[in-house]
């Protein structure tokens, strides 16, 4: 009785095992089998003990890889967790894991196998489960890449939509937004994935039926497991519900894409023609690509206003180099229409200042004062004229030999009978000769001298040193004037540009320009040290006369 009852509890525990088990002979025919193993197959045990073979029950190719093995396994032994695919008797495939094990008499020879098998159903279905997962995942991040580094709108948009067809698994999707154009209109565009545009253009674009609402108001997302018999659904005349023609929505999902602004740009729309397509994990993805989306449009927006900026900026360039050439024109013009009536007015003043020296002192005085503004006048236009000249690369240069020393004590001749109040302190001396243009260089150097005193209102001294080197001459004009702020120190030789803080002191802010191109047409540099306050000093360096002639 005891017996029986123990017998009773191993069978039920054979049986019942969470797990196939069964026994097969030297010729791999079932002796014994499970009713798990039995269930899983959908055989009976009359079918397969003593009638079948494991061969039977396995694919045609694992049928001959049975005929292979078995014999091996009678020598070997054991099998250890061999993975394959069994046949049910509905033709359908059941995955599971294998162990066997064989028995033997005393004298070696085989009685059985005992053997243990699993089924993998499961662990297929969590596998397919994660490299779904996996690819959402993929997708997550390609789309995550492409849209970051995208810039512009469409393509953006459109990728989008593609992804997260695919992700949610819809029949078709799409993605509805709001763009203002350059008239500042607002109007809605699409892009479609999944469905022939053909399929949408027939109908409006998204009106504000109680079933798009929600979306466009921002308000949520909307998951309908079965849209047709949504409360919302078919309140809208005049189709109350789809319109015929209409893609077929049962299962649907929209999510808002929203701004950092809080701006609804639009939504993303999903359909399925079956019910209960779209789960909680979908609507989650979604909900991520639209958040990413909507930074990826904002960045294309600030984009295309730059590019809006870009196009303006390059507007008011033009116009400002159109300008400039005007100026340049005007310039040339007047400054030439300006210097022959003065020539003939200066040559008249000489004549009287002749007439009235002995006949009229006072009338003499006036006369020279005169003849004095009349050079200033004249020295402004030929300045002006010098601009014209080098703008249109025509500046003449006469070309000679000569010793920096003599142009200097010119220059300074000049500069003591203008400025006679000034101590001119020259130092140094050099024995190199320069070649260049003598006339020019006593231009640049009265140019530097004038300004030294011009911006010197309480000094009155200024210092002039010249010195050598194998390969240049440097001449250097010092004064201790009111000096330049360090930013201003390369403008200053730009066309007009003056230093703003100095409008006591009148000129045009061209005479440092045409020195220094001067300067530059001997190959030589020009360049000032200063500082506000301290005075300044500017050095003209120029190439020996041994080295290529300008
Ligand atoms: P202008 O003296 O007619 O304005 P320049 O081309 O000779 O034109 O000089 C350009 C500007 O450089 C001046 O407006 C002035 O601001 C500054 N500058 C030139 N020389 C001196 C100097 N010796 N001391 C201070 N500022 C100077």
């Amino acid at each position: 009785m005891e017996r029986m009852t123990s017998n009773t509890v191993l069978n039920e525990i054979f049986n019942n095992a969470p797990c196939g088990l069964h026994s097969l002979n030297k010729d791999g025919i079932f002796i014994a089998i499970n009713d798990t193993e039995l269930n899983w197959l959908g055989y009976t045990r009359e079918e397969v003990v003593h009638k079948m073979s494991f061969g039977d029950l396995c694919t045609d190719e694992g049928k001959i890889q049975f005929r292979e093995a078995f014999p091996r396994f009678i020598r070997e032994g054991s099998v250890r967790d061999v993975a394959f695919e069994m046949v049910r008797k509905d033709g359908t495939r059941l995955p599971v894991l294998l162990n066997s094990r064989a028995n033997y008499n005393e004298k070696g020879e085989f009685l059985n196998s005992h053997a243990f098998l699993l089924n993998l159903t499961e662990v297929r279905i969590a596998e397919q489960k994660v490299r779904a997962k996996t690819k959402s995942l993929e997708l997550l991040n390609s789309i995550g890449k492409s849209i970051s580094g995208q810039l512009d709108l469409q393509t953006i948009i459109q990728k989008v939509t593609d992804v997260t067809t695919e992700l949610t698994g819809a029949q078709f999707g799409a993605f509805f937004y709001n763009v203002i154009n350059d008239q500042g209109e607002s109007f809605m565009l699409y892009t479609l994935s999944g469905a022939p545009y053909e399929k949408f253009e027939k109908f409006d674009l998204p009106r504000n039926t109680a079933v798009f609402h929600p979306t466009f108001s921002g308000a949520g997302v909307v998951r309908v497991d079965d849209i047709t018999k949504d409360a919302r659904y078919g309140k809208m005349a005049p189709h109350h519900g789809m319109p015929e023609g209409h893609l077929p929505v049962v299962s649907y999902l929209a999510v808002p894409v929203i701004l950092k602004s809080g701006e609804v740009i639009g939504g993303l729309f999903f359909g399925h023609s079956e019910k209960g397509v779209f789960t909680q994990e979908a609507e989650e993805l979604v909900v991520g690509v639209a958040s990413q989306a909507a930074i990826a449009i904002d960045n294309a927006r600030l984009f295309e206003d730059l590019k809006k900026l870009n196009a303006e900026n390059e507007r008011l360039l033009e116009l400002a180099r159109v300008l400039d050439i005007r100026k340049d024109e005007f310039i040339s013009m007047a400054s030439h229409e300006l210097r022959t009536p003065l020539t003939s007015i200066k040559g008249y003043i000489q004549l009287l200042e002749a007439k009235l020296k002995e006949k009229d002192p006072e009338a003499y005085r006036y006369v020279v004062r005169t003849g004095t503004s009349l050079n200033r006048l004249q020295g402004l236009v030929e300045d002006l004229l010098d601009v014209s000249k080098i703008q249109s690369g025509r500046l003449p240069f006469q070309l000679s030999v000569f010793r920096p020393g003599e142009v200097l004590a010119e220059a300074v001749e000049e500069i003591r009978h203008t400025a006679p109040r000034h101590h001119i302190i020259v130092q140094g001396g050099v024995q190199a000769m320069i070649h260049g243009d003598r006339a020019r260089l006593i231009q640049v150097l009265i140019n530097l001298l004038n300004n030294a005193i011009k911006y010197s209102p309480d000094a009155d001294r200024v210092e002039i040193s010249l010195t050598e080197t194998d390969k240049e001459v440097t001449i250097a004009v010092r004064d201790f004037g009111i000096g330049i702020p360090a930013g201003h120190h390369h403008k200053i030789f730009e066309r007009f540009h003056r230093v703003p803080d100095n409008s006591d002191f009148t000129g045009l802010g061209i005479g440092l320009y045409i020195s220094n191109e001067i300067i530059q047409r001997h190959h030589g540099s020009m360049r000032v040290e200063s500082e506000p306050g301290e005075g300044s000093v500017f050095y003209i360096s120029l190439p020996v006369a041994s080295s290529e002639p300008g």
